[in-house]
């Protein structure tokens, strides 16, 4: 083939503009992103070899050399793994396959610090390389191919690309980056290897530089970045050193491993950089052997909500790395966790499909499930400093323990909601994700209170742990379906998020305390009422009686039921739903997510000691006061009128 001259994708175009405009501040990723590459090319050519021996050819040991030269101002990183043909070449490097990366360039912030960050997260990695360089040259040659079906991709990382056949002996990728005059600085020995020991150390491949000694240097300035010897200079020796640890970390034992080297390796593979919230470590011996490095992240990713999100846990067998993303290893509420998993029992040729069905798998997805979960208690444990307890006394934490207050209220702000999936999900531990949740409440603004502290607060004759769904913490906050429970100091839970409606569907109770919605089925306050207040509202609710049945004929098409209620103190009206039916909030969810819904008639209550209500017998206005206290009553809870200019309509007749 001789050269031909291809356009990059749109997208790409695009991309390269802003990798070349907007991520000066953070140069020095491109180093780790390439590297990163050259690693993922050696371990799916050995992935491919289990079955192929024959790719290993005559260099079966899987390397990344990188190399420089000053006067020509190029930098080269080589590896010996897959390599590409021609049409990946042209596939791979002038498209961007994932879907992704509209999103991507949507979330650009102008922060440069952000923006390279999502730049790693969103995989366009080969790109940075224009970072540095004003022209990158890839030569390449597919594991098995014949040398003369090398090539050659040249381009300046503007609108295109040039593609043309050579010959490579060598199998596997070169990029060779031109540098701009700006980023000479990477034509050096000593900045490579402190990049390479940031970002690097861990991968579990050798990375080689030729190694470089004094050509008759006298001592001139100590304080010179190359030691300050100048005269020969530093020269190539010819010889070839590996410059990164290239161990796989979870096989050390723990005691060797610093913390951050800890938050280095989860840097590496989770392509994120800040420090990991918290980790463990772990070798699991018994039926199913295996080593678990598990890492929950502090920040949620961009794509935590996406349902297809694999989890993020990295399977090796007896350390040759087997996949990304191993899902099988983790239940899908856990997806956020990130990690490695190196099983010492599982083939080498595993399967996805394989996994799916090995019992090894099982057990280690139960093992790692409930790693995790130990993992959070132990932070949910020590979240708040410890109060005095009865005997007036206060536990001393060690400073281990004491470094994990807000540890939690972190976490749970960022997870929490993934974390309640697992209530449906995962019913073998649904007893220890109860424990896990947390929410906001009538008595605390922050989400803070579990079951177990609203349980202890619970008044002499409360018999059941209220709560409300809303979709705000204002909405939630004043319902009018909360004011009986203010005038009595009851504790409400106000839950917000979007998956507790149906998430509390799988929860019915809590250490033998039944959970019960302020907004579902008539209110009964049980012993929390008195005697006199029982009456009371007896009496009201009889008297009442005529005006209630003129009530129900003039919303017969909307509400389901009117009747009295005491859970208001100073609204006129609220609605609720029936027991066990589809709360409104959540009918309203479907609607808007496009999906099925039950059409919801709620129940209209009216509280008799309000003035609109006690005007309503007798009024000429009857018909539209009675319409104006439904659609009040649904604004109320978060709804809209049928009509709203009816309503409008209606309200405005009255003012005037
Ligand atoms: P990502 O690595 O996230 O897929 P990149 O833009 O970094 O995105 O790379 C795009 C694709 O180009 C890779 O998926 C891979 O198929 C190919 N590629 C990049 N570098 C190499 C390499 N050194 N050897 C073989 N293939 C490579």
């Amino acid at each position: 083939m001789s050269k031909q001259t291809h356009a990059f994708q749109a997208e790409v175009a695009q991309l390269l503009h802003l990798v070349t405009h907007s991520l000066y501040s953070n140069q020095e990723i491109f180093l780790r992103e390439l590297i990163s590459n050259a690693s993922d090319a050696c371990d799916k050519l050995r992935f491919e070899a289990l079955n192929n021996n024959a790719l290993y050819e005559d260099a079966p040991e899987l390397q990344v050399r990188l190399s420089f030269d000053k006067a020509a101002k190029t930098l080269t990183i080589t590896d010996n793994g897959i390599g590409m043909t021609a049409q990946e070449a042209i596939d791979h490097l002038g498209t961007i396959a994932k879907s992704g990366t509209k999103d991507f360039m949507s979330k650009l912030s102008g922060d440069q610090k952000a923006d390279a960050q999502l730049i790693g997260q969103f995989g366009v990695g080969f790109y940075s390389g224009f970072i540095v360089a004003e022209k990158i040259t890839v030569e390449t040659r597919r594991a098995g191919a014949k040398p003369e079906d090398g090539v050659r991709w040249i381009s300046g990382g503007t609108g295109d690309f040039e593609v043309e056949t050579i010959t490579r002996a060598e199998r596997g990728t070169s990029v060779i980056l031109q540098l701009r005059e700006d980023a000479l600085e990477y034509a050096n020995t000593w900045k490579l290897k402190e990049i390479v020991g940031k970002y690097s150390d861990h991968i579990s491949l050798p990375i080689l530089m030729e190694k470089e000694e004094w050509k008759d240097g006298e001592l001139i300035d100590p304080k010179d970045e190359n030691g300050g010897r100048k005269p020969g200079g530093m020269v190539k020796t010819g010889e070839w050193e590996t410059i990164n640890k290239a161990s796989a970390l979870w096989t050390r034992p723990k005691k060797d491993i610093t913390d951050e080297q800890y938050a280095d390796f989860y840097k590496q593979i989770s392509r994120d950089f800040e420090a990991p919230l918290t980790w463990t470590h772990n070798r699991v011996e018994g039926s199913t052997e295996y080593t678990q490095l598990l890492y929950i992240p502090s920040k949620a990713p961009m794509d935590l909500w996406n349902r297809d999100k694999k989890a993020g846990i990295k399977l090796y067998v007896k350390r040759v790395f087997i996949m990304d993303d191993a899902e099988a290893l983790m239940p899908s509420y856990l997806r956020f966790v990130k990690g490695v998993v190196d099983s010492a029992d599982l083939p080498l040729n595993v399967s996805r499909e394989l996994l799916q069905e090995s019992r090894d798998v099982k057990a280690i997805r139960e093992g790692c499930t409930k790693r995790v979960l130990s993992m959070l208690e132990d932070l949910a444990k020590y979240d708040k400093a410890p109060e005095a307890g009865a005997d007036g006394v206060t536990d001393v934490l060690s400073e281990e323990d004491k470094a994990k207050q807000g540890q939690y209220s972190k976490f749970y702000a960022e997870f929490g909601a993934v974390l309640k999936e697992g209530l449906g999900e995962d019913f073998a531990n649904k007893d220890r994700l109860s424990k896990l949740l947390r929410f906001a409440s009538t008595t605390s603004d922050t989400v803070s209170v579990s079951f177990a502290d609203y349980k202890a607060r619970m008044k002499d004759g409360q018999d059941a742990i209220y709560y409300i769904t809303a979709d705000t913490l204002a909405a939630a906050k004043n319902s009018p379906q909360l004011e009986v429970f203010k005038k009595k100091g009851i504790e409400v839970l106000l839950m917000t998020d979007r998956v507790d409606e149906w998430a509390l569907n799988f929860v019915h109770e809590f250490d033998g305390t039944p959970l019960q919605s302020v907004a579902k089925g008539a209110v009964d306050l049980g012993k929390l009422q008195d005697e006199e207040e029982k009456k009371a509202a007896e009496t009201a609710a009889e008297n009442f009686k005529p005006v209630l049945a003129k009530l129900k004929e003039a919303l017969k098409d909307k509400a389901e039921d009117v009747r009295v209620t005491s859970r208001l103190v100073d609204s006129p009206a609220c609605l609720v739903v029936t027991d066990g039916g589809m709360s409104m909030q959540l009918a309203r969810m479907l609607k808007q997510a496009g999906q099925q819904a039950p059409e919801v008639k709620p129940v209209l209550e009216v509280n008799p000691e309000h003035a609109l209500v006690k005007k309503l017998d007798g009024s000429v206005q009857f018909h539209d006061l009675a319409h104006i206290l439904f659609d009040q009553a649904l604004l109320a809870e978060g709804g809209l009128p049928e009509d709203p200019a009816a309503y409008v309509k209606r309200v405005n007749a009255l003012l005037s």
